[in-house]
């Protein structure tokens, strides 16, 4: 599949994209714009954005089409080889706070030409497992950042799925330096009026990289980019791709706030690489673009992840104890004050993010998957330690999910992931998995009495102030978790 990219206007903010397809055997071929997303597990329904859709033959003379349903499109191939199909996309969304763009979506102007593929690029059912190739019509003086390599105009991809994880930033404002950590090559780039502190990023970069390179045992992928564009109003969003993250942050004159979330989130989406791009719920083994991949472990996903991303800034030595406990102080904060009452366990709402996980819940209805997943993944691991005196934790949990179901790419399910979760405690996890997923009961007691093992006392009742009390900072299990 071959297709082009360009703006007439870019003032516009509308893309024209044309989408060559050839060697056509079929007498009907349909072709599909993607309805969500990996990384956001809702209905986005990119189609809505398409202003014009039209399909002509090798002598720009128009071909029979008609719609199927609300993104999809049957083509009347009956006779013909190759036909173009052109569309007109509108590159641009409307956010409070002036805020156009996000991790996950496309915009362009005089400037700058953004491009998640996933939005914008329809594909032809039954033939996404080709290469897939985008010829882009950049000014000279832009550079490209991308986690596929830019040669010659284009972009190329081994099939439709590589394509539309490799998010594309292109700009002549683009800024980048690079680290290496055991042969993989690690890009940061930044677009926007930020000026990064070079010497202080590259080693907090490599450090936490290193961390968990060395605690996952190998990277999947031969090189990593960090895409960071600093908006100049507050936002905050990061989306995981298999060898790179679009970060979309702000506000730019934020100094040291706007770097500890760059830190959080950047730590966060890197152990993605992993823990989603290639240990993958068995549900979304392929993605289907086209419906709701409904999974149960959202929780595995998007809690561990949250979780473990300031787990390892710790234990890099990238955070301090206090700069580590204010992040984890705030995680159980989020979940004990906002989703403390609610009636929905975590697989029920790993289950119901297609429903309503990405929007403000009706009251006592929705617990977070990324909040209570946090906090049931810090009681697992705690589990862990306790029993095993440290000689294991959730690391081994995720560094086994990697070994069997992320290196073979076949995908895990619910059971799987806590059968190895049993394997690691040597013992029967049914009450955790009954309270701590399956149940809606409060955990703050078990909370509590788990970080007393770590020297720290919690304190919190409905309606006052959630904090910690650090008792003893030479508490040995303190030091053994977080190093
Ligand atoms: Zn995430």
């Amino acid at each position: 599949m071959r297709y082009k990219i360009y703006t007439e206007n870019p003032q516009s903010h509308v893309l024209t994209i044309e989408m060559v397809v050839e060697n056509i055997a079929a007498d009907r071929i349909k072709i599909q714009i993607p309805a969500w997303r990996p990384g956001r597990y809702e209905l986005q329904n990119f189609a809505k954005n398409i202003q014009h859709f039209e399909v002509v033959d090798e002598h720009q003379q128009p071909v029979a089409f008609h719609k199927v349903n609300k993104d999809r499109w049957k083509v009347y191939t009956k006779g013909l080889s190759q036909l173009t199909v052109r569309l007109q996309y509108y590159a641009y969304i409307k956010q409070a706070n002036g805020v156009f763009a996000n991790a996950g979506s496309s915009y362009v102007d005089e400037q700058t030409l953004y491009l998640n593929f996933v939005n914008c690029l329809p594909y032809v059912s039954g033939r996404m497992n080709e290469p897939h190739e985008v010829q882009l019509d950049l000014p000279a003086n832009y550079q490209v950042a991308c986690g596929l390599p830019y040669v010659n105009g284009s972009v190329v991809a081994e099939d439709y799925y590589q394509l539309i994880d490799a998010p594309l930033l292109a700009s002549p404002y683009l800024q980048q330096q690079s680290y290496e950590v055991q042969g993989v090559s690690f890009y940061v780039w930044f677009l926007g009026d930020y000026q990064p502190n070079w010497e202080k990023l590259l080693p907090d970069f490599q450090r936490f990289s290193e961390k968990q390179i060395q605690v996952m045992d190998g990277f999947p992928e031969k090189e990593y980019h960090f895409i960071n564009w600093i908006l100049p109003m507050p936002f905050y969003h990061g989306v995981e791709h298999r060898n790179s993250t679009m970060i979309v942050l702000g506000p730019d004159a934020e100094g040291d706030g706007l770097y500890t979330d760059l830190l959080g989130v950047s730590s966060h989406e890197l152990y993605h690489a992993w823990n989603i791009c290639k240990i993958r719920p068995v549900e979304m083994m392929p993605y289907d673009l086209t419906k709701e991949n409904y999974f149960y472990t959202g929780f595995v996903a998007e809690g561990v992840t949250t979780y473990l991303g300031d787990v390892f800034l710790k234990q890099a030595g990238v955070f301090d104890l206090q700069a580590y406990l204010q992040e984890f102080e705030t995680t159980l904060k989020r979940h004990f004050e906002q989703d403390g009452l609610s009636k929905m366990s975590l697989l029920e709402a790993s289950f119901d993010l297609w429903l309503d996980g990405y929007v403000p819940p009706v009251p006592h209805r929705r617990v977070s998957i990324y909040n209570k997943g946090a906090v049931v993944a810090f009681i697992l691991d705690t589990l862990i330690r306790q029993k095993s005196q440290h000689q294991c934790s959730i690391h081994d949990v995720m560094r086994l999910m990697y070994e069997r179901f992320g290196k073979t790419g076949i995908g895990y399910s619910l059971e799987d992931y806590i059968a190895v979760a049993e394997e690691v405690y040597g013992d029967s996890l049914e009450t955790y998995v009954s309270t701590c997923l399956a149940g809606n009961t409060p955990l703050e007691t078990q909370v509590k009495e788990l970080l007393a093992w770590y020297g720290i006392d919690f304190a919190w009742q409905p309606n006052t102030s959630l904090h910690f009390a650090l008792l003893d900072a030479q508490n040995q299990n303190l030091i053994e978790w977080l190093g």
